[in-house]
């Protein structure tokens, strides 16, 4: 398992998920997201207006995402 928080992966707190897989972390990451969306959370719906604004460009949400994947790679399994 690795972890990684909600900061890390583009959102506003320091929650821990914690996955074998990138899909599975960005999926834990989504859910949490969508969950924070629907309590009105400030500091996440500024989150993700940020990356609403880079999925309009599916360049950079793919390098963002596959930075944030080789992130994940580098990281110490625990
Ligand atoms: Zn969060």
């Amino acid at each position: 398992m690795k972890t990684m928080t909600c900061q890390q992966l583009g959102g506003a707190c320091d929650l821990e998920f914690s996955a074998n897989t990138f899909e599975e972390m960005a999926e834990l990451s989504k859910k949490h997201g969508m969950e924070m969306h629907q309590k009105n959370d400030a500091s996440h719906l500024e989150a993700m207006q940020r990356m609403g604004a880079l999925m309009k460009n599916p360049e950079d949400m793919e390098k963002w995402y596959e930075s944030k994947r080789e992130e994940f790679e580098t990281l110490p399994e625990s």
